[in-house]
C-alpha cells in the first residue's frame, strides 16, 4: 500500500480521464491520495466531489498558494477566511495547504506571500490542523515564519522537498516531515538523494505533485498519482531497504500526521 501525499487532480488536466487515472493507481498498489485544492479556485474545488465519488480513500488539503497571494494583497487576512470557508464546505479536508513562499517565480510581492502565509498558519493553529508548505528559493524567510508562528506546534510536511541536507535538517528539527517526490529519481538530483539516505524514517512521505515533475522514466509527461510508486524504489534503492519497507513506512507517517 502505497499513499501519494500531494497531487492535483482535480485539476482540469485530469477532468477527461479520472476514470482511468484512478484505476491506475489502484493498481500500482496506491492506496490513497492527498489532494491538494486552491481555495480561490471554484471550478477544483467543485471537482473535489467528482474525484471523492470515485475514490473514497482521497482527502484534501486546501489553502491559498503563494502565487495566488497577489489577489489578497490588500486584506491577507481574507485568504484565511476564504480557506476556512472551503474548509467548512468539505468533510474530508485534513490540512492547510499548499500555502508558503515562492521567490523563484515571485507572482506576488514577498511582503504580500508572507503575510497570506502567516494568516494561514493561523487559522491552521485555530482549527489544529497540520500544514501542508511550498517553499522555494525562500528558506530563511520560511524558517522566521514558521518559527515566529510556532508552527511547531501544529506540524505538518515540506512539500516536494528540494533542500540540501542542513535545510532537512532544519525541518526535521522543527518536528517536520519531508516529502520527496520525483526529482528524487533525476540522476543529477546527488544532493537529493544525499537527503533521501539522511530523513529519518518516520518523517518520510512520498509524493508526485501530479501533474507536475513526472519521474524517470516518464519525465516530461504529465504526472500522475500511480507513478509514485516510482519515487518510492528509488529511495528504497538508496536506503538499500525494499519498496514495500518505504511504502509501509511512509503510508503510516501520513496517518499519523493528517489523520485518516
Ligand atoms: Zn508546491
Ligand atoms: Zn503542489
Amino acid at each position: 500500500m502505497l499513499i501519494d501525499s500531494h497531487c492535483h487532480i482535480a485539476g482540469p488536466e485530469f477532468a477527461g480521464d479520472l476514470d482511468q487515472v484512478i484505476t491506475r493507481a489502484r493498481d500500482a498498489g496506491v492506496q490513497r491520495a492527498f489532494v491538494i485544492l486552491a481555495a480561490d479556485d471554484q471550478p477544483e474545488l467543485q471537482q473535489a466531489s467528482e474525484v471523492s465519488a470515485r475514490w473514497s480513500d482521497v482527502r484534501f488539503s486546501i489553502g491559498v498558494h503563494p502565487h495566488a497571494a497577489g489577489k489578497y494583497a490588500s486584506d491577507p487576512g481574507e485568504a484565511a477566511r476564504e480557506v476556512g470557508r472551503a474548509i467548512d464546505a468539505q468533510p474530508l479536508s485534513r490540512a492547510i495547504g499548499e500555502i508558503g513562499l515562492d521567490y523563484h517565480y515571485d507572482f506576488a510581492p514577498r511582503e504580500v506571500q508572507q503575510q497570506v502565509f502567516r494568516e494561514q498558519i493561523r487559522l491552521a493553529q485555530r482549527l489544529k490542523r497540520p500544514i501542508v508548505i511550498h517553499t522555494r528559493e525562500a528558506d530563511d524567510d520560511t524558517f522566521r515564519i514558521l518559527t515566529e508562528e510556532r508552527a511547531s506546534e501544529i506540524g505538518g510536511v515540506f512539500h516536494c522537498f528540494t533542500g540540501d541536507r542542513d535545510m532537512a535538517r532544519r525541518a526535521l528539527d522543527i518536528g517536520f516531515h519531508l516529502s520527496l517526490a520525483g526529482i528524487v529519481t533525476f540522476p543529477r538530483a546527488l544532493e537529493l538523494k544525499e537527503v533521501a539516505r539522511m530523513v529519518t524514517l518516520d518523517r518520510l512521505l512520498v509524493e508526485t505533485d501530479s501533474p507536475f515533475l513526472a519521474p524517470v522514466p516518464h519525465r516530461g509527461k504529465r504526472n500522475e498519482p500511480a507513478h509514485v510508486a516510482r519515487v518510492a524504489e528509488v529511495i528504497a534503492e538508496l536506503r538499500n531497504t525494499s519498496a514495500e519497507a518505504i511504502a509501509e513506512a511512509t503510508s503510516e507517517n501520513f496517518d499519523r500526521l493528517f489523520v485518516p
